[in-house]
């Protein structure tokens, strides 16, 4: 139990890999908030399941982040770990992609991540520790067609990242991206419709041709192995990593 004593909130955690991420940390001792939409008994099986709390903050909402933070600290203390993984895609050529998804994709994958970390930084700076873990992904280091908000936004992701690492480095604090391939989670199977539709494919060629054609490993990336980063990048060993991007992504990135 390295974590015992420490708060950590993850955004997006009622589904796939923020919820892999919030069972690592909670199995290593951490109290945990979670976050996120979905079926009102499901999630509170998922709040009883951890001990955690659920805020159903909307990461496109400002206000809602800031009153998120502040109810954790209230409620828990820290954050100590703060987990910015909630995330959304839409995938549209770019002179036909709606302007509406444009704005919520970098609402949620990049300006929610200013806005958690501007709250939740004097308090671990006060502290003198604090991991602040960054969901970003493959796409934060190459593009793919069809994605360009996602893309542009976790390529935000990479670099504000960078910024925070270099302003906190002194004060104890780490700030880095994990960056998976194709993780087979809700988000990639919903948009296994919109890339049939968009490259005139079948589910079948979507799944071996698109997703897996950039993995060399030809497997899917699993939640819990992100998962099992994310408590080691909380560990003291891992106080030197700051600024990293890391890559999980079966190779697609060495290509
Ligand atoms: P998912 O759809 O399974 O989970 C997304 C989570 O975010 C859910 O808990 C959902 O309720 C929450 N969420 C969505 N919109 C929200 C909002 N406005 N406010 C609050 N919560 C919101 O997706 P996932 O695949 O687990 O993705 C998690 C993160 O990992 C995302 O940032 C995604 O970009 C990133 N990622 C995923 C993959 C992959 O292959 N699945 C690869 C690389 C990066």
């Amino acid at each position: 139990m390295t974590l015992t004593g420490k708060v950590a909130l993850v955004t997006g955690s009622t589904s796939g890999i923020g919820l892999a991420i919030a069972r690592a940390l909670a199995a290593e001792g951490a109290k945990v908030m979670i976050n996120g939409f979905g079926d009102a008994g499901a999630i509170s099986a998922i709040a009883e399941e951890l001990g955690a709390l659920h805020d159903d903050a909307d990461m496109s909402d400002p206000a809602a982040i800031e009153r998120m933070v502040q109810r954790c600290a209230d409620a828990l203390g820290g954050p100590d770990i703060l987990v910015n993984n909630a995330g959304i895609q839409h995938v549209s050529p770019v002179d036909s992609f709606p302007p509406e998804k444009w704005d919520s994709i970098l609402a949620v994958n990049l300006s929610a991540v200013f806005h958690t970390t501007r709250i939740a930084l004097p308090a671990m700076r006060g502290k003198g520790w604090g991991r602040i873990i960054n969901t970003a992904s493959a796409h934060s280091l190459v593009a793919s067609p069809n994605k360009s908000a996602y893309v542009a936004a976790k390529h935000g992701v990479a670099g504000f990242t960078k910024t925070v690492a270099l302003e906190t480095a002194r004060d104890g604090i780490t700030a880095n991206c994990i960056s998976p391939g194709y993780v087979w989670t809700p988000l990639v199977e919903n948009q296994i419709p919109d890339t049939m539709k968009a490259r005139g494919m079948t589910r079948e060629q979507v799944m071996n041709d698109v997703l897996l054609a950039a993995q060399p490993t030809k497997q899917f990336v699993t939640p819990e192995q992100v998962g099992a980063l994310a408590a080691f990048l909380c560990r003291d060993e891992a106080a030197a990593i700051t600024g990293a991007n890391i890559s999980m992504d079966g190779g697609w990135t060495a290509q």
